[in-house]
Protein backbone atom coordinates (compact mmCIF):
# COMPACT_ATOMS: atom_id res chain seq x y z
CA UNK A 1 0.00 0.00 0.00
CA UNK A 2 2.87 2.30 0.88
CA UNK A 3 4.36 1.69 -2.69
CA UNK A 4 1.41 2.39 -4.22
CA UNK A 5 0.73 5.32 -2.39
CA UNK A 6 4.87 6.56 -3.11
CA UNK A 7 4.47 5.89 -7.25
CA UNK A 8 0.98 7.16 -7.51
CA UNK A 9 2.71 10.24 -5.28
CA UNK A 10 5.42 10.02 -7.60
CA UNK A 11 3.26 9.92 -10.97
CA UNK A 12 0.94 12.74 -9.84
CA UNK A 13 3.88 14.86 -8.98
CA UNK A 14 5.29 14.91 -12.11
CA UNK A 15 2.34 15.14 -14.13
CA UNK A 16 1.63 18.14 -12.08
CA UNK A 17 5.18 19.54 -12.27
CA UNK A 18 4.88 19.06 -16.45
CA UNK A 19 1.28 20.59 -16.39
CA UNK A 20 2.59 23.72 -14.02
CA UNK A 21 5.53 23.95 -16.55
CA UNK A 22 3.31 24.12 -19.33
CA UNK A 23 0.95 26.49 -18.09
CA UNK A 24 3.50 29.44 -17.09
CA UNK A 25 5.01 28.69 -20.85
CA UNK A 26 1.69 28.94 -22.22
CA UNK A 27 1.09 32.27 -20.27
CA UNK A 28 4.24 34.31 -20.72
CA UNK A 29 3.80 33.94 -24.44
CA UNK A 30 0.40 35.21 -24.33
CA UNK A 31 1.62 37.90 -22.11
CA UNK A 32 4.86 38.48 -24.55
CA UNK A 33 2.05 38.66 -27.15
CA UNK A 34 0.10 41.21 -25.53
CA UNK A 35 3.07 43.14 -24.60
CA UNK A 36 4.42 42.73 -28.03
CA UNK A 37 1.08 44.19 -29.66
CA UNK A 38 1.21 47.00 -27.42
CA UNK A 39 4.44 47.86 -28.43
CA UNK A 40 3.87 47.29 -32.25
CA UNK A 41 0.57 49.58 -31.83
CA UNK A 42 2.48 52.22 -29.79
CA UNK A 43 4.99 52.52 -32.38
CA UNK A 44 2.75 52.90 -35.16
CA UNK A 45 0.53 55.97 -32.84
CA UNK A 46 4.08 57.41 -32.93
CA UNK A 47 5.19 56.95 -36.44
CA UNK A 48 1.71 58.08 -37.51
CA UNK A 49 2.67 60.94 -35.50
CA UNK A 50 5.78 61.69 -36.59
CA UNK A 51 4.52 61.63 -40.16
CA UNK A 52 2.42 64.62 -39.23
CA UNK A 53 5.31 66.21 -37.47
CA UNK A 54 7.15 66.16 -40.46
CA UNK A 55 5.22 68.13 -42.41
CA UNK A 56 5.17 70.98 -40.25
CA UNK A 57 8.03 70.85 -37.75
CA UNK A 58 7.99 74.44 -37.00
CA UNK A 59 4.55 74.84 -35.97
CA UNK A 60 5.41 74.97 -32.11
CA UNK A 61 1.34 74.57 -31.78
CA UNK A 62 1.04 71.77 -33.25
CA UNK A 63 4.26 69.49 -31.74
CA UNK A 64 2.30 70.62 -28.41
CA UNK A 65 -0.97 69.40 -29.70
CA UNK A 66 0.15 66.12 -30.76
CA UNK A 67 2.25 65.48 -28.30
CA UNK A 68 -0.68 65.96 -25.88
CA UNK A 69 -3.18 63.94 -28.31
CA UNK A 70 -0.79 61.19 -27.96
CA UNK A 71 -0.56 61.35 -24.07
CA UNK A 72 -3.93 61.82 -23.29
CA UNK A 73 -5.73 60.05 -26.11
CA UNK A 74 -3.85 57.13 -26.31
CA UNK A 75 -2.90 56.61 -22.46
CA UNK A 76 0.01 53.97 -23.43
CA UNK A 77 2.37 56.40 -22.46
CA UNK A 78 3.22 58.33 -19.06
CA UNK A 79 4.41 61.28 -20.60
CA UNK A 80 5.14 62.15 -24.48
CA UNK A 81 8.08 64.33 -25.57
CA UNK A 82 9.31 65.88 -29.01
CA UNK A 83 12.65 67.31 -29.13
CA UNK A 84 14.34 68.30 -32.59
CA UNK A 85 17.86 66.08 -33.81
CA UNK A 86 19.93 67.79 -31.03
CA UNK A 87 18.10 66.10 -28.41
CA UNK A 88 16.62 69.78 -27.55
CA UNK A 89 13.16 69.64 -26.00
CA UNK A 90 10.39 71.30 -27.89
CA UNK A 91 7.01 69.81 -26.53
CA UNK A 92 5.90 67.81 -23.48
CA UNK A 93 2.97 66.46 -22.10
CA UNK A 94 2.15 66.99 -19.19
CA UNK A 95 3.53 70.58 -19.72
CA UNK A 96 4.28 69.99 -15.48
CA UNK A 97 7.81 68.60 -16.75
CA UNK A 98 9.21 71.68 -17.50
CA UNK A 99 11.52 70.52 -20.12
CA UNK A 100 10.88 72.79 -22.68
CA UNK A 101 14.31 74.34 -24.30
CA UNK A 102 16.55 71.85 -22.39
CA UNK A 103 18.62 69.48 -23.74
CA UNK A 104 18.10 65.32 -23.43
CA UNK A 105 21.09 63.83 -22.69
CA UNK A 106 19.89 60.83 -20.39
CA UNK A 107 19.82 57.02 -21.71
CA UNK A 108 16.92 56.62 -24.66
CA UNK A 109 17.59 60.54 -25.51
CA UNK A 110 20.65 60.03 -27.14
CA UNK A 111 19.64 56.18 -28.42
CA UNK A 112 16.88 58.01 -30.29
CA UNK A 113 18.85 60.68 -31.80
CA UNK A 114 22.13 58.29 -32.77
CA UNK A 115 19.09 55.07 -33.94
CA UNK A 116 17.18 57.98 -36.46
CA UNK A 117 14.69 54.94 -36.33
CA UNK A 118 12.20 53.27 -34.29
CA UNK A 119 13.41 51.94 -31.29
CA UNK A 120 12.65 51.08 -27.61
CA UNK A 121 15.30 52.23 -25.31
CA UNK A 122 17.46 50.46 -22.36
CA UNK A 123 15.88 51.40 -18.89
CA UNK A 124 17.26 54.58 -17.84
CA UNK A 125 16.77 57.20 -15.47
CA UNK A 126 15.43 59.93 -17.13
CA UNK A 127 15.96 63.95 -16.28
CA UNK A 128 12.91 64.46 -14.23
CA UNK A 129 13.71 61.53 -12.14
CA UNK A 130 11.80 58.87 -13.64
CA UNK A 131 12.78 55.36 -13.84
CA UNK A 132 11.89 54.57 -17.87
CA UNK A 133 12.28 53.27 -21.11
CA UNK A 134 11.63 55.16 -23.90
CA UNK A 135 9.65 54.02 -27.01
CA UNK A 136 10.29 56.57 -30.40
CA UNK A 137 10.03 57.41 -33.83
CA UNK A 138 12.35 59.52 -35.67
CA UNK A 139 10.95 62.69 -37.63
CA UNK A 140 12.05 63.20 -41.03
CA UNK A 141 10.94 66.31 -43.25
CA UNK A 142 8.96 65.47 -46.33
CA UNK A 143 12.97 65.93 -48.10
CA UNK A 144 13.89 62.79 -46.15
CA UNK A 145 16.28 65.29 -43.37
CA UNK A 146 16.39 64.03 -39.79
CA UNK A 147 14.47 66.68 -37.64
CA UNK A 148 14.10 64.74 -34.48
CA UNK A 149 11.77 62.06 -32.83
CA UNK A 150 8.52 62.09 -31.03
CA UNK A 151 8.80 59.33 -28.00
CA UNK A 152 7.01 58.14 -25.48
CA UNK A 153 8.49 56.82 -22.05
CA UNK A 154 6.95 54.36 -20.04
CA UNK A 155 7.55 54.44 -16.32
CA UNK A 156 9.10 51.08 -14.53
CA UNK A 157 8.55 51.72 -11.12
CA UNK A 158 5.52 53.97 -10.81
CA UNK A 159 1.90 53.12 -12.47
CA UNK A 160 2.08 52.35 -16.11
CA UNK A 161 0.44 50.60 -18.80
CA UNK A 162 3.19 47.97 -18.65
CA UNK A 163 2.46 47.94 -14.61
CA UNK A 164 -1.38 47.41 -16.13
CA UNK A 165 -0.64 44.84 -18.40
CA UNK A 166 1.23 42.54 -16.29
CA UNK A 167 0.78 43.52 -12.70
CA UNK A 168 -2.29 42.24 -12.28
CA UNK A 169 -1.60 38.28 -12.72
CA UNK A 170 0.01 38.28 -8.97
CA UNK A 171 -0.97 35.17 -7.33
CA UNK A 172 -1.27 34.87 -3.58
CA UNK A 173 0.58 31.72 -3.39
CA UNK A 174 3.71 33.20 -4.53
CA UNK A 175 3.42 32.81 -8.20
CA UNK A 176 4.81 35.36 -10.14
CA UNK A 177 5.97 37.45 -13.42
CA UNK A 178 8.68 39.37 -13.97
CA UNK A 179 10.68 40.62 -17.02
CA UNK A 180 13.97 41.51 -18.08
CA UNK A 181 15.57 43.06 -20.60
CA UNK A 182 18.29 41.90 -22.72
CA UNK A 183 21.09 42.69 -20.08
CA UNK A 184 19.29 40.65 -17.28
CA UNK A 185 18.13 43.99 -15.47
CA UNK A 186 14.69 43.60 -14.27
CA UNK A 187 12.18 45.90 -16.44
CA UNK A 188 9.09 44.72 -14.32
CA UNK A 189 8.70 42.85 -11.06
CA UNK A 190 6.27 42.90 -8.38
CA UNK A 191 8.69 44.01 -6.28
CA UNK A 192 9.85 47.40 -7.17
CA UNK A 193 12.65 47.69 -5.77
CA UNK A 194 14.00 45.07 -7.57
CA UNK A 195 12.93 46.59 -11.23
CA UNK A 196 16.38 48.47 -12.48
CA UNK A 197 18.60 45.48 -10.70
CA UNK A 198 20.48 43.10 -12.52
CA UNK A 199 19.92 39.36 -12.09
CA UNK A 200 21.97 36.49 -11.89
CA UNK A 201 19.09 34.04 -11.02
CA UNK A 202 19.41 31.25 -13.10
CA UNK A 203 15.56 31.28 -14.30
CA UNK A 204 16.29 34.62 -15.84
CA UNK A 205 19.91 33.74 -17.72
CA UNK A 206 18.35 30.37 -19.03
CA UNK A 207 15.11 32.56 -20.76
CA UNK A 208 17.52 34.16 -22.05
CA UNK A 209 19.75 31.82 -23.78
CA UNK A 210 17.55 31.90 -27.42
CA UNK A 211 15.06 33.56 -29.01
CA UNK A 212 12.23 30.64 -28.15
CA UNK A 213 9.69 30.26 -24.99
CA UNK A 214 10.49 27.35 -22.58
CA UNK A 215 10.30 26.23 -19.10
CA UNK A 216 12.31 25.21 -16.47
CA UNK A 217 12.35 23.87 -13.25
CA UNK A 218 15.20 25.72 -11.17
CA UNK A 219 16.00 28.01 -8.68
CA UNK A 220 15.21 31.37 -8.42
CA UNK A 221 17.45 34.24 -6.94
CA UNK A 222 16.06 33.58 -3.27
CA UNK A 223 16.81 30.02 -3.95
CA UNK A 224 13.14 28.99 -3.69
CA UNK A 225 12.67 26.16 -6.00
CA UNK A 226 10.67 27.45 -8.94
CA UNK A 227 8.64 26.44 -11.74
CA UNK A 228 9.47 28.43 -14.65
CA UNK A 229 7.75 28.82 -17.95
CA UNK A 230 9.26 32.10 -20.02
CA UNK A 231 8.63 33.92 -23.61
CA UNK A 232 10.63 36.28 -25.51
CA UNK A 233 8.89 39.73 -26.89
CA UNK A 234 10.12 39.69 -30.31
CA UNK A 235 10.25 43.49 -30.72
CA UNK A 236 12.49 44.11 -27.49
CA UNK A 237 14.44 41.41 -27.09
CA UNK A 238 12.81 41.39 -23.67
CA UNK A 239 11.82 38.10 -21.88
CA UNK A 240 8.78 37.73 -19.89
CA UNK A 241 9.41 34.71 -17.00
CA UNK A 242 5.92 33.23 -15.40
CA UNK A 243 6.78 31.37 -12.42
CA UNK A 244 5.29 29.51 -9.36
CA UNK A 245 6.64 27.75 -6.31
CA UNK A 246 7.17 24.05 -6.29
CA UNK A 247 5.81 24.50 -3.04
CA UNK A 248 2.43 26.08 -3.83
CA UNK A 249 2.50 23.33 -6.62
CA UNK A 250 2.43 20.52 -4.56
CA UNK A 251 0.08 21.92 -1.67
CA UNK A 252 -2.79 20.83 -3.96
CA UNK A 253 -0.90 17.00 -4.17
CA UNK A 254 -0.78 16.87 -0.66
CA UNK A 255 -4.21 17.81 0.48
CA UNK A 256 -4.87 14.86 -2.33
CA UNK A 257 -2.80 12.38 -1.04
CA UNK A 258 -4.42 12.77 2.51
CA UNK A 259 -7.40 12.61 1.30
CA UNK A 260 -6.49 9.43 -0.46
CA UNK A 261 -4.90 7.89 2.52
CA UNK A 262 -7.77 8.94 5.08
CA UNK A 263 -10.31 7.40 2.22
CA UNK A 264 -8.06 3.99 2.21
CA UNK A 265 -7.37 3.91 5.40
CA UNK A 266 -10.53 2.00 6.81
CA UNK A 267 -10.63 -0.79 4.29
CA UNK A 268 -6.22 -1.23 4.72
CA UNK A 269 -7.33 -1.62 8.54
CA UNK A 270 -9.71 -3.98 7.99
CA UNK A 271 -7.45 -5.71 5.62
CA UNK A 272 -4.68 -5.99 7.79
CA UNK A 273 -6.52 -7.20 11.10
CA UNK A 274 -8.24 -10.02 8.32
CA UNK A 275 -4.98 -10.98 7.24
CA UNK A 276 -3.53 -10.67 10.86
CA UNK A 277 -6.63 -13.14 11.60
CA UNK A 278 -5.71 -15.58 9.27
CA UNK A 279 -2.10 -16.03 9.68
CA UNK A 280 -2.72 -16.69 13.49
CA UNK A 281 -5.46 -18.86 12.33
CA UNK A 282 -2.94 -20.43 9.90
CA UNK A 283 0.36 -20.78 12.28
CA UNK A 284 -1.85 -21.68 15.40
CA UNK A 285 -1.66 -25.44 14.72
CA UNK A 286 2.26 -25.04 13.75
CA UNK A 287 2.42 -23.30 17.06
CA UNK A 288 0.94 -25.95 18.91
CA UNK A 289 3.11 -28.13 17.25
CA UNK A 290 6.42 -26.50 18.40
CA UNK A 291 5.14 -26.57 21.78
CA UNK A 292 4.48 -29.70 22.02
CA UNK A 293 8.00 -30.70 20.36
CA UNK A 294 10.07 -28.30 22.98
CA UNK A 295 7.96 -30.65 25.59
CA UNK A 296 8.01 -34.18 23.73
CA UNK A 297 9.82 -35.55 27.04
CA UNK A 298 6.25 -35.09 29.21
CA UNK A 299 3.88 -38.58 29.69
CA UNK A 300 1.16 -36.15 27.93
CA UNK A 301 2.93 -35.55 24.74
CA UNK A 302 1.22 -38.15 23.16
CA UNK A 303 -2.13 -37.04 24.21
CA UNK A 304 -0.78 -33.33 23.08
CA UNK A 305 0.00 -34.00 19.99
CA UNK A 306 -3.68 -35.87 19.34
CA UNK A 307 -5.47 -32.79 20.39
CA UNK A 308 -3.89 -30.77 18.04
CA UNK A 309 -6.29 -29.61 15.14
CA UNK A 310 -4.72 -30.68 11.67
CA UNK A 311 -6.99 -28.76 9.57
CA UNK A 312 -4.70 -28.48 6.52
CA UNK A 313 -2.56 -31.05 4.79
CA UNK A 314 1.14 -29.85 6.04
CA UNK A 315 0.14 -29.64 9.41
CA UNK A 316 -2.11 -32.95 9.61
CA UNK A 317 1.65 -34.57 7.48
CA UNK A 318 3.59 -33.30 9.99
CA UNK A 319 1.41 -34.23 12.85
CA UNK A 320 1.36 -38.22 11.71
CA UNK A 321 5.41 -37.94 11.53
CA UNK A 322 5.92 -36.72 15.36
CA UNK A 323 3.05 -39.10 16.60
CA UNK A 324 4.99 -41.99 14.38
CA UNK A 325 8.46 -40.56 15.64
CA UNK A 326 7.32 -40.45 19.53
CA UNK A 327 5.65 -44.03 19.01
CA UNK A 328 8.94 -45.50 17.44
CA UNK A 329 11.12 -43.54 20.57
CA UNK A 330 8.70 -44.89 23.18
CA UNK A 331 8.57 -48.21 21.66
CA UNK A 332 12.74 -48.31 21.83
CA UNK A 333 12.89 -46.78 25.74
CA UNK A 334 10.45 -49.93 26.87
CA UNK A 335 12.46 -51.97 25.10
CA UNK A 336 15.38 -50.58 26.73
CA UNK A 337 13.73 -50.93 29.97
CA UNK A 338 12.61 -54.57 29.46
CA UNK A 339 16.35 -55.29 28.40
CA UNK A 340 17.46 -53.14 31.57
CA UNK A 341 15.41 -54.47 33.77
CA UNK A 342 15.44 -58.32 32.88
CA UNK A 343 17.92 -61.42 33.05
CA UNK A 344 18.41 -62.15 29.08
CA UNK A 345 18.31 -66.03 29.46
CA UNK A 346 15.51 -66.36 31.12
CA UNK A 347 13.36 -62.80 31.16
CA UNK A 348 12.81 -63.49 34.82
CA UNK A 349 13.92 -59.96 36.84
CA UNK A 350 17.69 -58.80 37.59
CA UNK A 351 18.74 -58.10 40.56
CA UNK A 352 18.63 -54.42 40.42
CA UNK A 353 15.07 -54.36 39.59
CA UNK A 354 14.39 -57.05 42.44
CA UNK A 355 15.70 -54.12 44.31
CA UNK A 356 13.17 -51.43 43.10
CA UNK A 357 10.57 -53.33 43.51
CA UNK A 358 11.41 -54.46 46.90
CA UNK A 359 11.72 -50.85 47.88
CA UNK A 360 8.32 -49.98 46.65
CA UNK A 361 6.90 -53.20 48.77
CA UNK A 362 9.21 -51.54 51.62
CA UNK A 363 7.55 -48.01 51.11
CA UNK A 364 4.26 -49.33 50.60
CA UNK A 365 4.16 -51.65 53.97
CA UNK A 366 3.02 -54.66 52.29
CA UNK A 367 4.31 -57.59 54.16
CA UNK A 368 5.50 -60.56 51.37
CA UNK A 369 7.46 -64.29 51.54
CA UNK A 370 10.19 -65.16 50.21
CA UNK A 371 11.45 -68.52 48.94
CA UNK A 372 15.03 -68.81 47.65
CA UNK A 373 15.19 -71.26 45.25
CA UNK A 374 18.91 -72.95 44.07
CA UNK A 375 19.05 -75.78 41.64
CA UNK A 376 21.27 -79.03 43.21
CA UNK A 377 24.75 -80.42 42.48
CA UNK A 378 23.89 -77.71 39.12
CA UNK A 379 27.85 -77.68 38.67
CA UNK A 380 27.83 -81.29 38.06
CA UNK A 381 24.76 -80.85 35.17
CA UNK A 382 27.05 -78.34 33.61
CA UNK A 383 29.66 -80.66 33.59
CA UNK A 384 28.10 -83.84 32.70
CA UNK A 385 25.91 -82.19 30.06
CA UNK A 386 27.69 -79.08 29.22
CA UNK A 387 26.63 -75.28 29.61
CA UNK A 388 23.74 -75.22 27.23
CA UNK A 389 21.87 -78.00 28.71
CA UNK A 390 22.37 -75.88 31.73
CA UNK A 391 20.97 -72.84 30.56
CA UNK A 392 17.94 -74.91 29.11
CA UNK A 393 17.40 -76.04 32.55
CA UNK A 394 17.64 -72.79 34.02
CA UNK A 395 14.66 -71.60 31.50
CA UNK A 396 12.61 -74.30 32.91
CA UNK A 397 13.02 -73.78 36.15
CA UNK A 398 12.36 -69.86 35.87
CA UNK A 399 9.05 -70.96 33.53
CA UNK A 400 7.66 -73.45 36.52
CA UNK A 401 8.11 -70.59 39.14
CA UNK A 402 6.39 -68.50 36.71
CA UNK A 403 3.32 -70.78 36.88
CA UNK A 404 2.78 -71.74 40.10
CA UNK A 405 3.03 -67.34 40.84
CA UNK A 406 0.46 -64.90 40.24
CA UNK A 407 0.71 -61.81 38.32
CA UNK A 408 1.94 -59.76 41.08
CA UNK A 409 4.81 -62.02 42.77
CA UNK A 410 8.30 -61.18 42.04
CA UNK A 411 10.55 -63.61 39.74
CA UNK A 412 14.32 -62.61 39.70
CA UNK A 413 17.46 -64.26 39.24
CA UNK A 414 20.10 -63.32 41.69
CA UNK A 415 23.00 -65.65 40.77
CA UNK A 416 24.34 -68.42 38.07
CA UNK A 417 21.53 -70.68 39.36
CA UNK A 418 20.50 -69.14 42.37
CA UNK A 419 16.50 -67.63 42.11
CA UNK A 420 14.52 -65.31 44.39
CA UNK A 421 10.28 -65.67 44.70
CA UNK A 422 8.69 -62.55 46.23
CA UNK A 423 5.36 -63.08 47.15
CA UNK A 424 3.64 -60.33 48.34
CA UNK A 425 0.60 -60.35 50.75
CA UNK A 426 1.14 -64.38 51.66
CA UNK A 427 1.47 -65.48 54.64
CA UNK A 428 4.62 -68.27 55.14
CA UNK A 429 2.20 -71.35 55.14
CA UNK A 430 1.16 -70.40 52.07
CA UNK A 431 4.34 -69.67 50.58
CA UNK A 432 5.25 -73.34 52.32
CA UNK A 433 2.74 -74.51 49.83
CA UNK A 434 3.74 -72.58 46.58
CA UNK A 435 7.67 -73.92 47.78
CA UNK A 436 6.67 -77.52 47.66
CA UNK A 437 4.87 -77.05 44.48
CA UNK A 438 7.92 -75.53 42.38
CA UNK A 439 10.18 -78.43 44.17
CA UNK A 440 7.76 -80.67 43.49
CA UNK A 441 7.25 -80.00 39.70
CA UNK A 442 10.93 -79.50 39.13
CA UNK A 443 11.23 -82.88 40.50
CA UNK A 444 8.84 -84.63 37.99
CA UNK A 445 10.23 -82.31 35.10
CA UNK A 446 12.18 -84.25 32.78
CA UNK A 447 14.40 -82.78 30.57
CA UNK A 448 16.72 -84.08 27.69
CA UNK A 449 19.30 -84.48 28.10
CA UNK A 450 19.88 -83.98 31.78
CA UNK A 451 16.39 -86.19 32.66
CA UNK A 452 15.60 -84.50 36.14
CA UNK A 453 16.98 -81.93 38.67
CA UNK A 454 16.33 -81.35 42.16
CA UNK A 455 16.11 -77.68 43.99
CA UNK A 456 16.65 -76.52 47.22
CA UNK A 457 14.14 -73.96 48.44
CA UNK A 458 14.71 -71.57 51.73
CA UNK A 459 11.51 -70.27 52.75
CA UNK A 460 11.25 -66.53 55.19
CA UNK A 461 8.29 -64.21 56.33
CA UNK A 462 8.05 -60.97 57.45
CA UNK A 463 7.63 -61.61 61.26
CA UNK A 464 6.47 -58.04 61.85
CA UNK A 465 5.40 -55.04 59.58
CA UNK A 466 8.77 -53.16 60.64
CA UNK A 467 11.19 -55.77 59.72
CA UNK A 468 13.89 -55.17 57.43
CA UNK A 469 13.60 -56.47 53.67
CA UNK A 470 17.39 -57.25 53.84
CA UNK A 471 16.79 -59.28 57.19
CA UNK A 472 13.95 -61.56 55.44
CA UNK A 473 16.07 -62.26 52.56
CA UNK A 474 18.71 -63.12 54.58
CA UNK A 475 16.67 -65.59 56.34
CA UNK A 476 15.53 -67.37 53.41
CA UNK A 477 18.84 -67.45 52.46
CA UNK A 478 19.83 -69.17 55.68
CA UNK A 479 16.86 -71.49 55.71
CA UNK A 480 18.28 -72.66 52.11
CA UNK A 481 21.50 -73.24 53.47
CA UNK A 482 19.58 -75.61 55.99
CA UNK A 483 17.49 -77.50 53.01
CA UNK A 484 21.52 -77.90 51.52
CA UNK A 485 22.64 -79.09 54.76
CA UNK A 486 19.83 -81.28 55.37
CA UNK A 487 19.95 -83.39 52.36
CA UNK A 488 18.65 -80.87 49.41
CA UNK A 489 15.99 -81.27 47.07
CA UNK A 490 13.40 -79.87 50.02
CA UNK A 491 11.71 -76.61 51.75
CA UNK A 492 13.30 -75.33 54.82
CA UNK A 493 11.12 -72.70 56.96
CA UNK A 494 13.11 -70.42 58.22
CA UNK A 495 12.63 -70.31 62.14
CA UNK A 496 13.39 -67.89 64.40
CA UNK A 497 14.20 -69.78 67.32
CA UNK A 498 16.27 -72.29 65.02
CA UNK A 499 18.23 -69.35 64.20
CA UNK A 500 18.87 -67.64 67.18
CA UNK A 501 20.06 -70.79 68.51
P1 LIG B 1 24.83 -77.07 45.35
O1 LIG B 1 23.95 -78.25 45.29
O2 LIG B 1 25.62 -77.03 46.61
O3 LIG B 1 24.15 -75.83 45.03
O4 LIG B 1 25.94 -77.33 44.18
P2 LIG B 1 26.07 -76.59 42.90
O5 LIG B 1 26.99 -77.25 42.01
O6 LIG B 1 24.70 -76.27 42.29
O7 LIG B 1 26.62 -75.14 43.34
P3 LIG B 1 27.86 -74.33 42.92
O8 LIG B 1 27.69 -72.96 43.47
O9 LIG B 1 29.08 -75.04 43.35
O10 LIG B 1 27.83 -74.24 41.35
C1 LIG B 1 26.96 -73.41 40.63
C2 LIG B 1 27.14 -73.69 39.22
O11 LIG B 1 26.18 -73.06 38.41
C3 LIG B 1 28.46 -73.25 38.72
C4 LIG B 1 28.20 -72.83 37.30
O12 LIG B 1 28.79 -73.74 36.40
C5 LIG B 1 26.74 -72.95 37.16
N1 LIG B 1 26.22 -71.79 36.52
C6 LIG B 1 26.14 -70.54 36.97
N2 LIG B 1 25.57 -69.70 36.08
C7 LIG B 1 25.25 -70.45 35.00
C8 LIG B 1 24.63 -70.15 33.74
O13 LIG B 1 24.23 -69.04 33.41
N3 LIG B 1 24.45 -71.22 32.89
C9 LIG B 1 24.88 -72.48 33.19
N4 LIG B 1 24.65 -73.43 32.30
N5 LIG B 1 25.43 -72.73 34.34
C10 LIG B 1 25.66 -71.78 35.28
MG1 LIG C 1 24.38 -72.06 44.14
MG1 LIG D 1 23.26 -75.09 43.37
Amino acid sequence: MVNGFYASYKVQRNQLFAQTLDTNQAYAQKLAAATDNFIQSAHEQLTFAAAILGNSFADKALLQREAERLHLQTKSFNSVAVTNAQGEVLATSPNTLGLVGSLLTAGGAPEALQAKAPLVSAPYLSVSGNYLVLISAPIFSPSGEYLGYIGGSIYLKKRSILNDLLGEHYHKDGSYIYVVDKNRQFLYHPDPERVGQHTDGNIATLSLQDNTSGSVHSKNSLGIDMLAGFAPIKTTGWRIVAQRPVTATLNSLDDLMKNVIYRTLPLALFTFVCIWFLASFISRPLRQLADTAARIDTPDARTNLSKIKSWYFEVHELRQAMLKGLGIVNNQISQLKQDAATDPLTGALNRRSLQLLLEQLEQKNIPFSVLAVDIDHFKKVNDTFGHAAGDTALVELTQIMHQVSREQDIVARTGGEEFLLILPNTPLNIAQIIAERIRSRVEHLHTEPIGSINVSIGIASQSCHNQPTEDVLAQADQALYQAKNQGRNRCVVFVVSESTV
